[in-house]
């Protein structure tokens, strides 16, 4: 195939063009263990962006690659799940502790 920015012949696997530098494809996302581990942890802590490079990862051609996407989805949901499950805790907390600082049969309005 040819460089559609400067014509020189260039072949299909190449990513750059040799010879004007520019990017002829995208590049395959990278599946290494320390890249997965930083998608997963990113969908961990900060639900719920971690669907930005799942859908990224989801898009791509290899089956890995979108292995590393379905997990990283499932990781987005689990977070969301949890952060909503710790805050209702922590509202049940907040308020068992305000209503025992009352007594039972306080009226406050009389
Ligand atoms: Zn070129």
């Amino acid at each position: 195939m040819n460089c559609s920015f400067c014509q020189s012949q260039v072949l299909d696997t190449f990513y750059f063009c040799p010879f004007c530098g520019k990017v002829l494809k995208d590049k395959p996302l990278s599946t290494t263990f320390l890249k997965q581990a930083g998608v997963y942890a990113f969908a961990f802590f900060f639900p719920p962006f971690g669907i930005i490079p799942a859908f990224k990862y989801l898009k791509q051609n290899s089956e890995q690659a979108r292995i590393v996407g379905l997990i990283t989805v499932l990781i987005t949901v689990f977070s969301l799940l949890f952060a909503v499950w710790l805050s209702s805790e922590f509202i049940e907390i907040v308020s068992t502790t305000i209503n025992a600082q009352f007594p039972k049969d306080l009226n406050l309005y009389p």
